[in-house]
């Protein structure tokens, strides 16, 4: 941990070091480290002439574009904030972010632009908006004018990095959380939350390999570059930090998409012979749809691997089988923790499949009891969190700040257990739970052994509400196309399996994979309302 970088600007640093080598691709544009570089401080140093001042929250609401890294590192090399705000977000919910964080300047893309534009008034901070690929509007400014289009990156000056007093606990980032159990909060991340995740990875894997007594095997600075699909936004803590961030740091390739789309995502693994994709669990468990269509090569895939969301014990069983050549992995993680907090790969996982790994070196787990007393391995608590990468608190948020934030530790508001090794396995959010009749019922627990049921591509279970009972399970299901099965058929398959009481009373079919949130996430409440 002696030489692991301290800030986003190390990173960006060491970054700008890989040189010539391509780091960015994007339908027909490349770009290298060094161009990359280029154009980061042409922006940082425009945002400082047009009067940023560090702590100033500087907007990023795009879509995967290779302006989105752009943005974001110059914002940091100019002391401001960085606030990358949720790009599927419209109206009230765009509202939220732009008052909230104050932002004063947005870089935004076109389609931002024009959600942006018909509520600017109701943004007094806001001072200036740059628009990435388009000519300026009335009242912007185009991003193009002052970096140029990518293929013009290598040919910016050199560029200069802004000599300002940059300090690890400073304030870097500001990602909101996804607003899954209420309004979207901002998670105030310091430069060095930012920065601590890059060593996190390499030690976490070494430490794998100790654990079976094997030899930790030495990287090979002539190894071919890591080529990363990025499918998951960039706005998201996973995106942006455990893929972004981790491939300027070391080299990597990040091949963008716009969008997730796994027709798409199959002809871009093939031609640019990726060697890591996944993201989140949907995005696995069609990687396994893609591979048995078996009309592209997908045998570069070195590792397949996903969080953010219940991942069933049933997907690494089946990656094993599909792609027998690709490590499974999977982790834990909140944007209050910067992305990825556990870290679940290889054989460690195969024979651990509901666990999400323990926890990164340096950072440390426990599970507490209702009344805040420390729980024995293998009972199920709340989750309480510490480490480099947990961050400062929440934007304007005294409530929650006081209610989550504990003696340096990070209430999590997930229920887990952890083993006598240190492995954590996550059995649902608190608020998830049901209690039917007094007895707990996690849905991530029914909701796998639904995976395990050979027509079920998508499973979830909510709370339903029972008159004595308080709440009972109820389930959607999503069936495989060619494939049958019934309510009838279905409850019996779970009662095979689970306890009575666990067992969903009602099983509503559905044709398609469940909605969800960016990041993976089932969006419960609407399914309720199926009910
Ligand atoms: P909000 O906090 O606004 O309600 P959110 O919690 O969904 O939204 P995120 O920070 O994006 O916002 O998500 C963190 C949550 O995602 C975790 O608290 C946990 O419930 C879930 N999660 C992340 N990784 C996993 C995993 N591997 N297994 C199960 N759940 C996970
Ligand atoms: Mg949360």
């Amino acid at each position: 941990w002696a030489s692991a970088p301290a800030t986003l600007r190390d990173v960006f640093l060491a970054g700008r070091a890989h040189g010539d080598k391509t780091f960015l691709v994007y339908e027909d544009d490349r770009a290298s480290f060094e161009a990359f570089s280029r154009a980061t401080l042409a922006l940082a140093q425009d945002l400082i002439r047009g009067g940023v001042k560090p702590g100033d929250r500087v907007a990023v609401a795009m879509r995967n574009l290779p302006e989105w890294p752009v943005a974001f590192f110059a914002a940091i090399l100019a002391g401001a904030i960085a606030t990358p705000l949720n790009a599927w977000w419209t109206g009230p919910e765009l509202d939220h972010g732009f008052t909230d964080s104050g932002a004063c300047v947005a870089i935004v893309d076109e389609e931002r632009w024009a959600r942006i534009n018909e509520r600017r008034g109701g943004y007094p901070a806001l001072e200036r908006v740059l628009i990435a690929r388009a000519p300026a509007a009335p009242g912007t400014e185009s991003l193009t004018d002052i970096i140029g289009a990518v293929a013009d990156w290598g040919a910016l000056p050199e560029g200069r990095v802004p000599d300002l007093p940059i300090d690890p606990e400073d304030i870097a980032t500001l990602f909101y959380t996804s607003g899954t159990t209420g309004r979207s909060k901002g998670a105030i991340g310091t430069q060095r939350a930012g920065a601590s995740g890059v060593m996190a990875h390499p030690f976490s894997a070494a430490r794998a390999f100790l654990r079976r007594g094997e030899a930790v095997p030495v990287p090979d600075p002539a190894a071919p570059q890591k080529v990363a699909l990025l499918s998951i936004p960039l706005f998201h803590v996973t995106g942006c930090f455990a893929t972004l961030v981790t491939n300027l740091y070391r080299g990597g390739r990040l091949v963008m998409m716009r969008r997730w789309d796994l027709a798409r995502a199959m002809v871009l693994i093939e031609r640019e012979r990726c060697t890591s994709a996944g993201g989140v669990p949907t995005i696995a468990f069609q990687l396994l749809d893609g591979m048995a269509a078996g009309t592209h090569d997908l045998s570069s895939l070195e590792t397949i691997s996903y969080g953010g969301a219940p991942a069933p014990a049933e997907l690494v069983r089946r990656l094993r089988t599909a792609f027998p050549q690709a490590q499974p992995a999977t982790g834990w993680g909140m944007t209050e923790t910067t992305a990825t907090f556990t870290h679940h790969q290889g054989e460690d996982y195969v024979h651990r499949p509901d666990s999400c790994g323990p926890p990164l070196p340096v950072c440390e787990a426990k599970v507490m009891d209702p009344e805040e007393v420390p729980l024995p391995p293998g009972e199920v608590g709340e989750l309480w969190v510490k480490g480099p990468v947990v961050v400062a608190g929440y934007w304007n948020r005294p409530d929650a700040n006081a209610e989550v934030f504990r003696d340096g530790w990070l209430r999590t508001g997930d229920l887990a257990r952890i083993d006598a090794e240190g492995f954590i396995t996550i059995v649902d959010r608190v608020k998830d739970m049901l209690i039917r009749g007094g007895e707990n019922i996690y849905c991530a627990e029914v909701e796998s052994v639904l995976h395990e049921h050979p027509a079920v591509v998508d499973a979830a279970v909510v709370g339903l509400p029972h008159p004595t009972l308080g709440e009972e399970p109820g389930a959607v299901v999503a069936i495989a196309r060619g494939q049958e099965a019934s309510e009838e058929e279905l409850r019996a398959f779970v009662a095979g399996r689970l306890a009575a009481f666990k067992v969903p009373v009602r099983i509503l079919l559905h044709d398609e994979i469940l909605p969800r949130n960016p990041n993976g996430k089932i969006l419960k409440n609407e399914l309720k309302r199926l009910f």
